[in-house]
């Protein structure tokens, strides 16, 4: 006899709340957690219509005292319906309970004070403000000028939008208010028909690209085709623009839409274009929001009060009534994959959403994922291109420096003469300069200075990693070996793993020009939420000659006096033990040279590297998208990786490093042992990349296969298998296509 959990409302609160009920016999075998049932609810028995969360076959009071579930009820088109079914896709797809599942997708339940929404209104004239903005920048008060210089453009501003984006203090409002600059204009009147900038609402004839993916798209939208389309163009190839027209057709046709933007590119720029278009028809989620707003963001986009809504990851799940359109850009970010259980992607589950509500998807990238452009190639998806910069802003000059050479010629700093030399030139003529510095490699790859050579696992095609004790170690399959000291391929001495971080480069440049002004930016100088904007708005008021930093620096606002960007080492990200190391790699060298010459000034990147001929390296310095595909697919295809292959890493975490590693072991016999062993392959287990952290012992194995439906019942089955375990304090957790390796 099979019993199921069944709730009658779904809301966070209510989730532990279940009620239980028999599975009539004609049932069984068909209902699954996820499906919508009628059930005789309450003392009257009254029909109604409750959520089956889970299953078992054991009843948790008399089975005679328990109801029976009359029927399996028709889904409806929105609303709950939908949450409870993308609920139980994400669990079956990606491992994790219902209630997980369902605690991800449901808003947020707290009760909230009401809301002020609050608008800044401009209330001095521009020459007043002029002369505002003159008097602040001579007594550097960078904040206020920024306030001031939107409102010379803007008449307008929603006030969260100084506070968060433009990182405006409170009293710096207050200030500018007794000054007679602006003032703040609270609820009702935002919420009176006039739409915010409405009179800046600018009609831009749209390039013939931008035209024909737009007649395209609605072309197959009206004649009912529901699908995904890949938006491929350079960065200022006018894809924004697109998503804003696309919006609006969409909006016109009756129908919301969600935009997903990773929170790093969320600029304000970005926003207002939105802003503009739809007024308070739009709406921003972002981590800035408490609980309180984002509760209230869900219950005004249900209530109908918006059409749209911008956000990362989590925006996602807002519950729309009529959902006919998602966009994501920059959907190669990794940021779109949720990093704690379930470790669902936001574009698989952004597919599964629109079939599930009728919706069609845009997915926009400069560097399309690997993922994205397979499918497009596959025809899963429909491709356009943008090819023409819009901007006007010349693509900057990209040089190589080969370190190599460097190192014979005696130079053993890592500023290459070419780069020493520009750096001069830039801070001679007051012009800009980025240096980036590609910190994912400092996990400890180890190579030779000499001939570039990369200490590689023979069985994986994965480089080793440095370990204590001059170890070296395979995250893949486990394989050790001792670290050489000369290099296997030249005989040099020079093999070793490369240790140098963002402040030592600061420290060395100023040394190289005594007086520079440096800012730094890396996760050790962003420990707050607001430190990051704070370090980007004082680069772009001028107060630093060069900017150093991680990859964080390559991503969001345009600063039109930078011209010269440095690439510190630019195979460093080749170095890590992932297959997506030259995926990531392409992209970060690409969106670094993108950097340069945004303004008027032409601009030159200089990509130093040990690997000139490394197709990652070689496509990026050409900004060439289609070859640098061509030679990582046939890689992927080779080495049996996603896409072409799934993979399914099974992490084990435990406090006892022995009882970990025996769980990981038994479960990865377990695997093993199934009689369809024919059609996966099992990797490890061994010891993750980072075995220990707080204390906490990480054992990783993983499974390949081609089919991602195999691997989802590999996975079950490992549940199975779990359950019947006597209880552990480990905890088994599952990553289906994993960006990082753990
Ligand atoms: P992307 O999102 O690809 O970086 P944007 O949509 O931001 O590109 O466009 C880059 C710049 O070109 C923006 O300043 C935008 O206002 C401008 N732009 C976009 N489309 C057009 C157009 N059809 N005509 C003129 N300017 C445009
Ligand atoms: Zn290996
Ligand atoms: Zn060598």
């Amino acid at each position: 006899m099979q019993f199921a959990d069944v709730i009658v409302d779904i809301s966070l609160d209510k989730l532990d709340k279940s009620f239980q009920y028999k599975v009539p016999e004609r049932l069984e075998g068909q209902l699954t957690p996820g499906m919508c049932v009628m059930i005789p609810f309450g003392t009257g028995n009254r029909q109604v219509k409750g959520y089956c969360i889970g299953l078992g076959d054991e009843a948790k009071v008399a089975p005679e005292k328990l109801k029976e579930i009359s029927g399996i009820a028709m889904r409806e088109a929105g609303g709950e319906d939908v949450s409870i079914a993308l609920a139980a896709w994400i669990r079956e797809n990606y491992g994790s309970t219902m209630i997980q599942a369902l605690k991800t997708v449901l808003p947020m339940r707290k009760s909230v004070q009401k809301l002020l929404r609050r608008t800044i209104e401009r209330t001095a004239s521009r020459e007043e403000l002029l002369s505002m903005l003159g008097e602040s920048q001579r007594k550097r008060q960078v904040a206020k000028a920024r306030l001031l210089e939107e409102l010379l453009s803007e008449e307008r501003i929603p006030y969260e939008w100084v506070t968060g984006k433009l990182n405006v203090s409170a009293q710096t409002i207050t200030s500018l208010e007794r000054a007679g600059a602006l003032r703040i204009v609270s609820a009702e009147s935002f919420r009176n028909p006039v739409k915010f900038g409405e009179e800046k609402r600018d009609d831009k004839s749209l390039s013939t690209e931008q035209a024909k993916i737009l007649d395209d798209i609605f072309a197959e939208y009206d004649q009912g085709v529901r699908k995904t389309y890949l938006l491929h163009g350079i960065t200022g190839s006018g894809k924004t623009e697109v998503y804003v027209r696309l919006a609006d057709g969409v909006v016109s046709r009756g129908r919301q839409v969600i935009v997903l933007i990773p929170e790093i590119a969320l600029t304000y720029q970005t926003l207002l274009r939105f802003y503009r278009h739809f007024g308070d028809r739009v709406s921003v989620m972002n981590s800035t929001l408490s609980a309180g707003e984002k509760y209230d963001q869900c219950q005004r986009a249900k209530n109908g009060e918006i059409d749209v809504i911008i956000g990362p990851r989590s925006a996602l799940f807002t519950p729309f009534p009529n959902l006919g359109l998602i966009i994501m850009d920059e959907e190669h970010e990794a940021s779109y994959k949720s990093e704690s259980s379930p470790k669902y992607h936001a574009r698989e589950t952004a597919e599964k959403l629109a079939e599930l509500t009728g919706a069609s998807v845009v997915l926009g990238s400069a560097t399309p994922s690997v993922e994205a452009y397979y499918n497009a190639t596959q025809g899963k998806y429909g491709m356009f291109r943008l090819t023409q910069r819009l901007t006007g802003g010349m693509l900057p000059k990209v040089e190589v420096v080969d370190l190599r050479e460097e190192l014979k010629a005696g130079n053993r700093s890592i500023f290459s003469r070419r780069l020493q030399e520009l750096l001069a030139d830039r801070l001679e003529k007051g012009q800009q300069s980025m240096l980036f510095l590609n910190r994912r490699g400092y996990a400890g790859f180890v190579s030779c200075r000499s001939c570039g050579y990369v200490m590689k696992c023979p069985h994986c095609d994965v480089s080793l990693s440095e370990h204590y004790g001059g170890k070296m170690i395979c995250h893949y399959c486990g394989y050790r070996t001792q670290k050489p000291t000369v290099c296997p391929s030249c005989g040099s001495k020079y093999i070793l793993g490369f240790k140098a971080g963002t402040q030592q480069i600061e420290e060395k440049l100023k040394e190289l020009f005594p007086g520079i002004r440096t800012l730094r930016m890396d996760r050790d100088t962003t420990t707050t939420k607001d430190s990051y904007e704070q370090i980007l708005g004082a680069f772009a008021s001028q107060e630093a000659d060069v900017l150093v930093g991680t990859q964080m620096i390559v991503k969001g606002h345009d600063f039109p006096n930078v011209t010269l960007v440095g690439v510190l080492a630019a195979d460093l990200s080749l170095g890590v033990s992932d297959y997506r190391a030259g995926e990531r790699t392409f992209q970060l060298l690409t969106q670094a040279v993108g950097r340069a010459g945004r303004g008027a000034e032409p601009g030159v990147a200089v990509i130093q590297t040990y690997q000139p001929e490394h197709y990652a390296v070689a496509h990026s310095v050409a900004q060439d998208y289609e070859g640098f595909y061509e030679e990582e697919i046939l890689y992927r295809q080779l080495g049996g990786y996603p896409p072409v292959m799934h993979l399914l890493a099974v992490q084990v975490f435990a406090t006892e490093e022995a009882s970990g590693r025996k769980l990981a072991e038994f479960l990865a016999a377990d695997v093993k042992k199934r009689p369809d062993h024919e059609e996966f392959a099992v990797l490890g287990p061994g010891a993750a990349q980072i075995g220990k952290v707080n204390d906490v012992y990480r054992s990783v194995f993983y499974v390949k296969a081609s089919s991602y439906q195999k691997l989802v019942e590999v996975k079950d089955a490992l549940e199975t298998a779990l359950a019947a375990l006597p209880p552990t304090k480990n905890i088994v957790q599952f990553d289906f296509d994993p960006m990082n390796f753990l």
